[in-house]
């Protein structure tokens, strides 16, 4: 029973099928979203329904609070403000509603995964966890084996073995999750706007058969998901980012 495990679609629903039928070839049958799921993008609304018809299990992000009227509107910038309008005019009270109930934190028993958009230390705060500093800084506020985020849309792997001082970067798209008492704290990337220089939907499988992890990255039809937005009246600046992965 595999799981895909994945965060930022912001509404991006052409990203988002292209990843879903990636995790269908890899035979995934559980899913986890970090947060997100709208702003940005043009197709909010059928994002959210598509995962709920996967029963998902989703902590809430900046932007779905945001939409789902939990976090002010002007605590975002000017870009980010007018999509968040333009995505609450353009989705339906009971799917706002439903953003704004989703939990801050979940957690993961069966696997010891702790689920958080921003940070471990203040979910609430919707700080970035990005210096190597901040990265040893979080550490300090998980017990579960496994902390997953979001948020940056920059992925990255660490971890802290108890015998260790401090925490060690983990390099390559895939590895073993030991059961010696070592954390990890991963960043998953994002699906719908990917922030690393590679403008294909970021996705992560964990196989709990070989405590296996992976990242991989999707390939998906970038023009069409640009042309939605222009043509919803979106900032243009948010559909050419999309092929520069920036
Ligand atoms: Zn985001």
């Amino acid at each position: 029973m595999k799981l895909g495990i994945f965060s930022d679609v912001h509404g991006n629903l052409d990203a988002l099928e292209a990843a879903l039928a990636f995790f269908d070839d890899q035979h995934v049958t559980e899913y986890l979203c970090l947060g997100d799921i709208v702003g940005y993008g043009a197709e909010p609304e059928e994002c959210v329904r598509l995962l709920r018809a996967l029963r998902c299990t989703m902590v809430a992000g900046n932007h779905d609070y945001g939409v789902g009227g939990k976090t002010p509107v002007n605590s975002f910038n000017a870009d980010a403000r007018e999509a968040l309008l333009w995505t609450q005019r353009h989705m339906t009270l009971v799917i706002r509603d439903f953003l704004g109930a989703l939990e801050l934190v979940e957690v993961v028993p069966a696997h010891s995964f702790r689920l958080v958009h921003g940070s471990p230390s203040a979910p609430r705060c919707w700080d970035y966890v990005l210096d190597w500093s901040d990265v040893e800084y979080e550490f300090n506020f998980f017990s579960d084996r496994v902390c997953l985020i979001g948020h940056s849309h920059v992925p990255f792997a660490a971890r802290h073995e108890p015998a260790s001082s401090r925490p060690h970067r983990i390099e390559g798209p895939e590895f073993e999750l030991l059961t010696n008492g070592t954390k990890y704290l991963i960043n998953v990337g994002s699906v719908g706007q990917p922030r690393d220089g590679d403008p294909r939907a970021c996705v992560t499988i964990f196989d709990p058969h070989g405590q296996h992890f992976s990242f991989h990255r999707v390939e998906y039809d970038i023009a069409s998901a640009q042309r939605k937005i222009v043509n919803a009246g979106l900032p243009e600046f948010l559909a050419t980012r999309l092929a520069r992965g920036r």
